[in-house]
């Protein structure tokens, strides 16, 4: 049997260590994981109790148009409910958008390093994929704009940036919608909106109002801590959403999922600690980084990615052995560093100890 002739140059996401996987390697008791920047804080009370009672009826599908779910944020955020659609994550949204709109002759263009999904995803439609590099972790919002000729359909704006945690302020934003073609969607990822502290942060929403190629992605997995449930939504105007509807698997969330996902959204109070508790810890990252003299990625995220004089590779099997999980920048596109999430207060201190005796 053959698969597409692309996948021959293609692989599998593979994840990062498992704390299982360490704590056997090393013989260690605990993990602290700060590598794929979930919430260390967990996630609102008021989830547990909510699955609690949900957790009963599994051989019934879910609701697949998420009703209830799209009605809180539909109020909340002020859109009307069809512009809403919902995933098995972010991720499934972003590959709803490749298969919707890139195709073989057509091309997609992103920063790199960024979250690699949109290449993974857009290389299985057979699309050509054009890279920008960052300019010091942010988006060439003008090499991309370049970049675009009559065969582009998407443009991917990761923002906060996923390895480097640089946001596009609103200004740049407007602009590079301004500039860009309107036949061309642009996807706006904000998986990271929530840990925002910039007063330059664009109003995505308002900009919806505006510009009618846009599609916003926002996701439950991060600040509100339910990664494992899987639960990601896109705003966009009525067009994309009826099209990505198209592309969505009819059953694509579970019920415990958007059960959870509206226990959580209702708990702002939770979000809010989580949002004071990060920016506190990373303040405080970013200070014993500037005492150890080591350079980084303006981050508007829940993680830091931090520059070494070293491969980040021996950093990382350093980490490994004292029983903390971060990612090398090997894998992410800036070798000479690691991206590690901000974690408890205690866990962060414990870090930098090991981190000055490594260095
Ligand atoms: N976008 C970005 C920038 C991310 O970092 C992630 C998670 N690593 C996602 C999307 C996907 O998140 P999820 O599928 O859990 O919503």
């Amino acid at each position: 049997m053959k698969a597409k002739k692309v996948f021959e140059s293609m692989t599998p996401y593979k994840p990062g260590k498992q704390i299982e996987e360490v704590k056997k390697e090393y013989g260690l008791d605990r993990i602290v994981k700060l590598a794929s920047n979930e919430n260390p804080f967990g996630y609102s009370k008021k989830v547990d109790e909510v699955i609690q009672h949900a957790a009963k009826s599994f051989e019934i599908y879910p609701d697949g148009y998420a009703t209830d779910l799209r009605q809180l944020l539909s109020d909340a955020l002020s859109v009307l409910p069809d512009q809403l659609v919902f995933g098995c994550g972010s991720d499934e949204i972003i590959d709803m958008i490749c298969r919707t709109y890139l195709e073989e002759g057509s091309n997609t263009i992103m920063a790199t390093p960024t979250f690699p999904q949109y290449k993974h995803n857009a290389m299985i439609q057979g699309a050509d994929i054009k890279e920008i590099p960052l300019i010091n972790g942010y988006h060439d919002l003008q090499g991309m704009l370049d970049a675009v000729d009559e065969n582009t359909n998407v443009v991917w704006l990761c923002t906060p940036n996923n390895p480097t945690g640089c946001m596009i302020n609103d200004q740049s934003l407007k602009l590079f919608m301004d500039k860009c073609p309107e036949d061309v969607l642009v996807v706006l990822d904000e998986a990271y909106y929530e840990y925002i502290s910039s007063h330059e942060a664009p109003d995505a929403l308002e900009l919806l109002k505006t510009y009618n190629n846009l599609i916003v992605l926002r996701t439950f997995s991060k600040a509100y801590g339910i990664a494992g449930l899987r639960v990601g939504y896109g705003i966009s105007n009525l067009e994309i959403s009826e099209a990505l509807n198209i592309a969505r698997g009819p059953f694509n969330t579970t019920d415990v999922g958007q059960k959870a996902a509206i226990a959580a959204f209702k708990d702002q109070e939770f979000l809010e600690q989580t949002r004071k508790e990060t920016l506190n810890n990373k303040i405080d990252m970013i200070n014993f980084c500037d005492e150890m003299e080591l350079g980084y990625f303006d981050s508007e995220t829940n993680f830091l990615f931090i520059k070494l004089p070293v491969s980040g590779d021996l950093l990382f099997n350093y980490l490994l052995s004292k029983g903390f999980i971060v990612r090398s920048g090997v894998a992410l596109g800036f070798p000479n560093g690691v991206r590690l999430t901000i974690g408890a207060k205690e866990d962060m201190q414990e870090l930098q100890t090991h981190m000055r005796n490594f260095l």
